[in-house]
C-alpha cells in the first residue's frame, strides 16, 4: 500500500554503503516480535532507475522491521527527488516526495503481494525502488490551480490577461448538452 505526499525539503547529504539495503534477517525470523530499524541515504544510482525523472540526489529511506508469526512487516517512509514539468504551463519542476512503505517479506512467500526472504537476507531495494517510481506524479501540475496557457493566443495565463473571447458555451446549445449520454453515439 502506497500514501503519496509532496514534500518539498533539501535532503540531508547522503553517504554510500555497500549493498545497504540488503538486512541479515536470522535474528528477526528467530523471534517473532523482534524489531530492527533502518535509517539510510543512497545514491540514486544503486537504484538504477533507468528513468530521467529521478534526480541525482540521494534517496532517504527510513524504516521500522518486526518480524511477526507470518513473515517480517516492514513499514517506513522513502524520500527522493524528481523533475519534470507542469502539464498546463510547461514550467519546470524539482521536487521532494516521500513515500509510505508498508510490505510484508516472507520466506516461500505464501502471500502473492509478499516480497521474498532469500537465503535469510531481506532486500528492501526491490520494495523501495517500486515504491518511489509509482509515486513520481505522471502529469505533474506546478500547483494545483495552474491557469495554464491561453488556448487561442497562447498566453502564460499565471502572469498574463489575454483578452480572448472565454469560451461560454452558447446558451442555444444547452438544450443538445443535456442530451449528452442519453442516446448511444455508435446507434447501429
Ligand atoms: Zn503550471
Ligand atoms: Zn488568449
Amino acid at each position: 500500500m502506497l500514501r503519496v505526499s509532496s514534500i518539498k525539503t533539501i535532503c540531508k547529504t547522503g553517504f554510500a554503503l555497500a549493498k545497504p539495503l540488503i538486512v541479515n534477517a536470522v535474528e528477526l525470523l528467530r523471534r517473532p516480535g523482534t524489531t530492527k530499524d533502518i535509517d539510510v541515504s543512497i545514491s540514486v544510482d544503486d537504484f538504477e532507475f533507468a528513468d530521467a525523472r529521478m534526480v541525482d540526489v540521494p534517496v532517504d529511506i527510513s524504516v521500522h522491521l518486526e518480524s511477526l508469526s507470518t513473515g517480517i512487516h516492514v513499514a517506513g517512509t522513502a524520500s527522493a527527488t524528481w523533475s519534470g514539468v507542469c502539464r498546463r504551463c510547461l514550467a519546470p519542476l524539482v521536487e521532494r516526495m516521500s513515500v509510505d512503505l508498508d510490505e510484508m517479506y516472507q520466506k516461500g512467500t505464501y502471500d502473492p503481494d509478499a516480497y521474498e526472504i532469500e537465503n535469510d537476507q531481506i532486500n528492501l531495494l526491490p520494495m523501495v525502488r517500486e515504491g518511489l517510481l509509482l509515486a513520481v506524479p505522471l502529469s505533474p501540475l506546478c500547483r494545483d490551480d495552474c491557469p495554464g496557457f491561453c488556448p487561442h493566443c497562447g498566453a502564460d495565463l499565471a502572469d498574463t490577461r489575454c483578452n480572448c473571447e472565454t469560451s461560454a458555451p452558447d446558451p442555444r446549445w444547452s438544450a443538445l448538452e443535456n442530451l449528452k449520454g442519453v442516446f448511444p453515439d455508435d446507434a447501429p
